[in-house]
């Protein structure tokens, strides 16, 4: 038999590791702190900024090759503001969800890096629109070939903003021209595109 005392304390500590792992995990189920927050920023608004900041960033994500992400935030008056840019690896990307006061996120954005016939990267990945239904947030994403998405949390579905060209271009860039992107997907049309692709 053992000691009651003790008995007690180990059960404690149990509950105790047992607590800080299901908060762990809840934490990183969602990291982004306003998700579902409506914008106070006009859409339209929204969408010219991450036009602009994408732009900015091509250059520097063709020569490198790799992802770069960051959040547009607002204030409470709903002027817009880009967050610290990430820049990630090829094909992935960690967005700063630590947010400075008074800041409010309202869309995810980010690149596709350099041009590569290994990806479908013209079209955002199932994996872009899941994980901005998952953050309850919308986002922007831009491809080598120019072109801006916009996915919709809500909608589940991502759209073209403006075609080939639109921004700033990888010069290795060659279009697909047997599977040329449509100007919307839905998550199951996207689904379907990256499974033909894979
Ligand atoms: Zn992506």
């Amino acid at each position: 038999m053992g000691n009651p005392r003790f008995n007690l304390l180990a059960l404690a500590a149990c509950a105790a590791i047992w607590l800080a792992l299901v908060l762990n995990a809840a934490i990183r189920a969602r990291e982004n702190p306003n998700s579902g927050r409506e914008p106070i920023a006009a859409q339209q608004e929204i969408a010219r900024f991450a036009k602009q900041a994408l732009n900015d960033m091509q250059g520097r994500s063709f020569s490198s090759g790799k992802e770069l992400c960051g959040l547009l935030l607002e204030d409470e008056a709903g002027d817009l503001s880009v967050s610290t840019i990430s820049e990630g690896r090829e094909a992935d990307c960690d967005l700063p969800w630590v947010l400075p006061r008074g800041k409010f996120a309202v869309a995810t954005f980010h690149t596709h890096g350099t041009f590569s016939e290994e990806y479908d990267s013209e079209v955002p990945s199932v994996q872009d629109l899941q994980a901005d239904i998952d953050e309850q947030i919308d986002g922007f994403v831009a491809t080598p070939g120019g072109r801006i998405w916009y996915t919709d949390w809500e909608t589940k579905v991502a759209s073209q903003v403006c075609g080939e060209n639109c921004i700033a271009q990888d010069p290795a860039y060659r279009p697909d021209e047997q599977n040329p992107p449509a100007a919307r997907y839905s998550l199951r049309e996207l689904e379907k595109r990256q499974g033909i692709w894979e």
